[in-house]
C-alpha cells in the first residue's frame, strides 16, 4: 500500500480512542463523543482562503492557501480567533470540496502552500487532503501552523507530508499557561514539540537584511520558502517577563539562528473580568523590551510586527470570522 494510503487509515483510527493532542481525551469520536477540542469526525471549516497575512516567506506575494478549521484542543482565553476556535461558527465541508478549493486557489491565485490551521484534532484529514492534492498532481509545500502544544507522536505521524513547522511558542510560565490556555505543562511538552519539529526539518530558509537598526524582512527579499521551521510569540499586556523568559528559553534550546517571528496583534475580543491583564493591547514600551532582548539575544532570523503597524496604523487587526472576508487586506479572494 502507497504511504499516505497507509498513512491516512492508521491515522483516521486514532478518532475512535483520540490521542492526538496532548489532551489524550480517549473519546471515539466516530461514535459521536466530543473531547475538550468539540469535534467530531467531520470536517469542519470556517474558511479556506488566500492569506496575504502570515509572514513573508509563507505569504510571499500570490498568498497561503488557509485553511482555518473550527474546533481547537487548547481553547486559550486570548484566542484572536476565538469565533472559531471556541464558538463553533464554521460549516462541514467534505474532503473533496476542500481539495477542490485548494487546487482552484492554486490554479487562480498562484498560492505558494498550502497552510491547516491549528489541525491537531483534524490530523487525519490534512493527510488525506495532501494524498488527493498530489494525486492531482498539485506538489506544493504543506505548511502546519501550530499553537505549539503537539505530541511528538503526532508530529511524527505527519512527518512524511509536512514540509514547514509554524508553532507557537507562547508561554514559559506554567500559571500563565494554566490561566490562559488551561494547560500548565505547555512549556514542557512545547519545547519537546519544537525540537521534534526542528530535528525533521531544520530552521526555515529566510532572507532578512538590516533597515534603521531594525530587523526586518521583506516580500521583495523572502521568495516563499520549502521547508523548516519558524517559531512565532505572541506578546500579551502585562505579561513582558513570560516573553523574556520565553525567548531565553528558546535561545538556550535552540541558539539564535532559529527564526523568530515576534508578534504584538493582540486585541481583546471578548468580555473578560474588568481587571484581567488581557482587557488591553500591548504597550509600545512592552513591545520594545521584548524586543531588545531578542536583539541582545542576538536572533538573526527575526520578524517583526510593530504595536500599531498592523491594519493601517490605525484600527486594531482582528479577524472576523462571520464576514465575507475575514481579514480584509491580507486575502485575495
Ligand atoms: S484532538 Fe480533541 S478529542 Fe482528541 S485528544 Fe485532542 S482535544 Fe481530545
Amino acid at each position: 500500500m502507497p504511504l499516505l494510503e497507509y498513512l491516512e487509515e492508521s491515522l483516521i483510527s486514532h478518532y475512535k480512542a483520540c490521542e492526538l493532542c496532548p489532551r489524550r481525551c480517549g473519546v471515539d469520536r466516530t461514535a459521536s463523543q466530543l473531547g475538550f477540542c468539540g469535534e467530531g469526525t467531520h470536517l469542519h471549516i470556517a474558511t479556506i482562503e488566500a492569506h496575504l497575512g502570515e509572514e513573508p516567506p509563507i505569504s510571499g506575494k500570490n498568498g497561503s492557501g488557509t485553511v482555518f478549521f473550527s474546533g481547537c484542543s487548547l481553547r486559550c482565553l486570548l484566542c484572536q480567533n476565538y469565533q472559531i476556535s471556541q464558538e463553533g461558527l464554521g460549516r462541514e465541508w467534505t474532503l473533496q470540496e476542500v481539495v477542490d478549493r485548494l487546487a482552484a486557489l492554486h490554479e487562480h491565485e498562484g498560492i505558494h502552500n498550502v497552510n491547516f490551521v491549528t489541525p491537531d484534532h483534524f490530523l487525519p484529514h490534512t493527510v488525506a487532503v495532501i494524498r488527493r492534492l498530489r494525486e492531482r498532481g498539485i506538489r506544493i509545500p504543506t505548511v502546519y501552523n501550530l499553537s505549539g502544544y503537539q505530541r511528538v507522536e503526532s508530529l511524527r505521524m505527519i512527518e512524511p507530508i509536512a514540509d514547514i513547522y509554524l508553532p507557537d511558542f507562547k508561554y514559559a510560565d506554567p500559571a500563565l499557561a494554566r490561566r490562559f490556555s488551561q494547560s500548565a505543562d505547555y512549556a514542557t511538552v512545547a519545547l519537546e514539540a519544537l525540537s521534534e519539529m526542528v530535528c525533521q526539518k531544520g530552521f526555515l530558509d529566510t532572507f532578512v537584511r538590516e533597515d534603521d537598526n531594525e530587523i526586518v524582512s521583506t516580500n521583495d527579499l523572502s521568495p516563499p520558502s520549502r521547508e523548516g521551521v519558524l517559531a512565532r510569540h505572541l506578546i500579551l499586556p502585562g505579561q513582558v517577563q513570560n516573553s523574556l523568559q520565553v525567548l531565553s528559553m528558546l535561545f538556550v534550546e535552540f541558539g539564535r539562528e532559529l527564526p523568530i517571528s515576534l508578534m504584538s496583534q493582540y486585541v481583546p475580543v471578548r468580555q473578560l473580568p474588568l481587571d484581567s491583564p488581557l482587557n488591553r493591547q500591548v504597550t509600545r514600551d512592552e513591545f520594545q523590551e521584548v524586543f531588545q532582548h531578542a536583539q541582545e539575544l542576538g536572533f538573526r532570523n527575526l520578524f517583526v510586527q510593530y504595536p500599531g503597524k498592523v491594519a493601517g496604523d490605525t484600527k486594531p487587526f482582528l479577524p472576523d470570522f462571520s464576514a465575507v472576508n475575514p481579514f480584509p487586506g491580507n486575502m485575495r479572494t
